[in-house]
């Protein structure tokens, strides 16, 4: 049987690739001289399975994508207070190259604008690390997460670099209010240099995929950042990383996503997908044109926005009895909403003198979760029944009631 999913993406891109809306970015020669034709798609799932359509291997410069991994790196390399202290995370309402600082500390807004990237370059490694110690970090960093050895390219790098006022504009400023160490030039420099790293849909759709699962590589299984780190990146994407048009992609699309002028743009559902697309012509807010339309198709047809609510959800304890038992049987991730379900179905529950707790389909408690399941069963049996848990794969281990007994062997 062949999979349906690489047909829906190519006609996802079919459907688009007459839009021939917009204009590659101007600013830097080697991207307005590209060809602006490619057109390319990816998704990874957590458990590390990619889906391509369309130029999926054509290299591009990550550009400003690479603003939130670099902010993961530097979280990681100086911890997320000392971060905090140099880059806000709200949204700015402007552009990208805005100066977009924030009163009174002169923070940079949020390091998805040029401003804070800048900013969250200079922290990379430490304070006593040079451009190339921080460049190496990016390149070593971003490999990791795709899970093959990326490099910059430097043509694009030497073209962006020789027309770069504005941004060395933005660093002396942020130099000035002491936001900013070092030496301005060689900071932008290596920022440029971050921003010239070459990657496909498919190393986007996996470094996604890393945010996704809370940090872990889902290809090479390797741990790449704690699940805190991972989740805090992808709510400065959520709020902060469509620029001027933040709110409007929140609502229409709802994937927590990033865009680079040189035409891709990276997404990320928790817990379920990394997303990358690539098509070099821009709309008004320097997002790519078809990139953006594929998004909108992708969060309309298979509900991936971020506050679609899914009622299978809500369904998630199943009662059954026979004579002398009444079984509860839990599935995904237990939280408050199922373990409130349950109490109030335990409850009500005057039947059978045993009781099991069926945990064979549960992905995992929350701590909450599990308190409140477990008390469930405490109080049953202090009403005088029996309680079994049943739970072949040990998501609930140590099944201790509160009390300090534990479950009987039925
Ligand atoms: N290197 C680009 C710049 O700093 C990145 C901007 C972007 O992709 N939006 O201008």
């Amino acid at each position: 049987m062949k999979t349906p999913v690489p047909d829906y993406l190519d006609e996802v891109l079919d459907s688009l690739r007459d839009d021939t809306s917009g204009a590659n970015a101007d600013y830097i020669p080697e991207l307005a001289e590209a060809d602006p034709e490619p057109f390319g798609m990816a998704l990874t799932t957590t458990l590390g399975r990619t889906y391509a359509a369309g130029d999926a291997d054509t290299e591009f410069s990550i550009q400003s994508i690479s603003k939130p991994f670099a902010y993961a790196a530097a979280i990681i390399d100086r911890g997320l207070d000392r971060v905090l202290d140099a880059v806000g995370v709200e949204p700015s309402g402007e552009a990208f190259n805005e100066l977009s600082l924030e009163g009174g500390t002169h923070r940079p807004k949020n390091p998805m604008i040029n401003a804070g990237a800048i900013t969250t370059h200079s922290l990379l490694v430490g304070a006593e690390a040079g451009q190339g110690d921080r460049v190496d970090r990016a390149v070593t960093f971003f490999s990791r997460l795709a899970g093959r050895d990326l490099r910059v390219d430097e043509r694009v790098c030497a073209s962006e670099l020789a027309s770069a006022h504005r941004n060395l504009a933005l660093a002396y400023m942020l130099r000035t209010y002491g936001i900013l160490d070092g030496d301005v030039p060689s900071v932008v420099e290596g920022y440029t240099r971050q921003c010239s790293i070459l990657v496909s849909v498919r190393d986007l759709s996996v470094m996604a995929a890393t945010l996704a699962t809370g940090g872990i590589q889902p290809v090479t299984g390797e741990r790449i950042m704690d699940p805190a780190t991972a989740r805090h990146v992808m709510a400065v994407m959520a709020a902060a990383g469509m620029y001027d048009a933040a709110g409007d992609w929140l609502t229409r699309v709802g994937i927590p996503a990033k865009s680079g002028v040189a035409g891709g743009i990276v997404g990320v559902l928790p817990d379920r997908v990394g997303i990358g697309t690539f098509s070099p012509r821009l709309d008004s807010h320097g997002n790519s044109q078809r990139g953006r339309r594929a998004f909108e198709r992708l969060s309309r047809d298979m509900g991936m926005h971020l506050f679609a609510s899914d009622q299978g959800r809500l369904d998630a304890v199943d009662v059954s009895e026979s004579p002398d038992t009444v079984t509860f049987a839990l599935r995904g991730n237990v939280q408050l909403t199922a373990a409130s379900e349950l109490l109030d179905l335990m409850a009500d529950s005057n039947g059978p003198a045993d009781v099991v707790l069926d945990v064979t389909r549960v992905h995992s408690f929350s701590d909450l979760g599990r308190r409140m399941s477990l008390e469930g069963l405490r109080r049953l049996r202090l009403d005088g029944r029996r309680v079994a848990v049943r739970d072949p794969s040990g998501v609930l281990p140590d099944p201790d009631l509160g009390d300090g007994s534990y479950p009987d062997a039925l």
